[in-house]
């Protein structure tokens, strides 16, 4: 395993549209573990395959709560209810952090590493986090969604994605 370098913005790689996986091989196995060393490395709470330089479907998310680290591949948004609004960050725009306005719920079906279909609910921050990165394989990034930019001293405690 090994931390990756962070694609920080602006990069080409960071808004184009990732293509799916269709190989749930060995190799996938080390992006997925590499992604968890770079995401911890870099404190983040989620990262996706683009800004470790991959225009595939991948993501991870770690919020540091009971539901450990939920790898996502190929993920899709089967339904989102209500909304919320709160501070967001993201790994690839370092020290940058905006409100902005997310489903309060989502339900997704994906794949694991091993190529299983799962689905999985989500509500609060866990939910902010996976629709984040679901955003990011399809070239969203958060700065298009921010309705306002946080000043230095409102940022203690916010972890990135
Ligand atoms: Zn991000």
């Amino acid at each position: 395993m090994s931390v990756r370098k962070i694609v920080i913005h602006p990069a080409e790689i960071l808004e184009v549209q990732c293509k799916p996986v269709t190989k749930f091989d060995k190799k996938l196995a080390k992006i997925l573990n590499d992604m968890y060393d770079t995401m911890i490395e870099f404190d983040g709470v989620g990262l996706a395959a683009p800004q470790i330089d991959l225009d595939i479907q991948v993501a991870i998310v770690d919020i540091d709560d009971e539901s450990g680290t939920i790898e996502m591949i190929n993920p899709e948004i089967l339904e989102t209810k209500g909304e919320q609004v709160g501070p967001e960050g993201c790994l690839s725009f370092p020290d940058l952090f905006g409100e902005v306005n997310r489903p309060q719920y989502v339900k997704i079906k994906a794949q694991d590493r091993k190529g299983k279909f799962y689905t999985l609910e989500a509500e609060d921050f866990l939910a902010r986090a996976i629709l984040h990165e679901i955003d990011h394989l399809h070239g969203v990034l958060f700065t298009s969604k921010v309705l306002r930019y946080l000043e230095e001293d409102e940022l203690e405690g916010l972890e990135a994605e």
